[in-house]
């Protein structure tokens, strides 16, 4: 188990092949604090999502060990990893069902108030208003009632109620109009305030607003530092 976690997390010495003799990782060493915000950038290729598959032990490393308040995560059960490391994926996960569905994904227990606040609270409440039938209008898997920029802001009401500790987001490249991109600036704000995050980081805002920038280069951490340093 992870009995209240603060959220601090090492990736130690991580090694890691998808195929033998074509290491994607080669000796990863990261840490971050409770409630950092790790920007991970690269080029295609590098290493990025492969870290956050570790994390989140959809693989295991060949080498080294990842680290949540200093437990092994191949210690704990899967189910206590998913309670506490939260994900907001690029191509954002919506299912057929209601709004309201989609944002409880997650949290069965939560409540319309509780739905609601989340929403509100990422700025997608009035958005989804102004839908036919509000937080009860159905959307497809691969509808397009939904922009891409309102499908993240549902994805991040949804991490937000289901609150874990250590958020990764691999942040979607898609262009998103400017006002959608301010609303979901300041919701990701909201999202990470008080966890540890690391994010995938396409943004230069994103990247700014960073605790901490690791540059990745072929399995390797070439740069890490903040904004100002590097
Ligand atoms: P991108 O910016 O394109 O998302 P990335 O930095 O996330 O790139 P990874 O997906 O971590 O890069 O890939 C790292 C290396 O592992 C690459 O050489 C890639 O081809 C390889 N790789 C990734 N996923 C798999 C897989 N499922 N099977 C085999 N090789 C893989
Ligand atoms: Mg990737």
């Amino acid at each position: 188990e992870l009995p209240s976690i603060t959220g601090h997390v090492k990736f130690e010495n991580l090694v890691f092949e998808y195929e033998p003799g074509r290491p994607a990782l080669k000796g990863i060493n990261i840490e971050a604090e409770a409630g950092q915000s790790i920007a991970l950038v690269g080029h295609t290729g590098s290493g990025k999502s492969t870290i956050m598959n570790l994390l989140c032990r959809f693989y295991d490393p060949v080498e080294g060990r990842v680290l949540i308040d200093g437990t092994d995560i191949r210690e704990v059960t899967i189910q206590s990893l998913r309670s506490q490391v939260g994900i907001v994926l690029q191509d954002t996960f919506i299912f057929s069902g209601t709004i309201r569905d989609n944002i409880r994904f997650g949290r069965l227990d939560a409540t319309d108030e509780e739905v609601e606040m989340a929403a509100k609270a990422v700025h997608a409440h009035d958005f989804i208003l102004g839908l036919p039938q509000g937080y009860d209008t159905e959307v497809q898997e691969r509808g397009n009632v939904l922009s891409m920029g309102q499908r993240q802001l549902i994805s991040f009401a949804r991490a937000l109620l289901a609150d874990p500790r250590i958020l990764i987001l691999d942040e979607a490249t898609a262009s998103i109009d400017t006002e959608t991109e301010l609303k979901i600036q300041e919701a990701l704000k909201t999202l990470l305030a008080g966890r540890t995050s690391f994010i995938v980081a396409h943004r230069l805002s994103t990247i700014r607003g960073a605790d901490k920038i690791i540059v990745l280069d072929h399995g390797r951490v070439m740069e890490s530092g903040n904004h100002e340093e590097l």
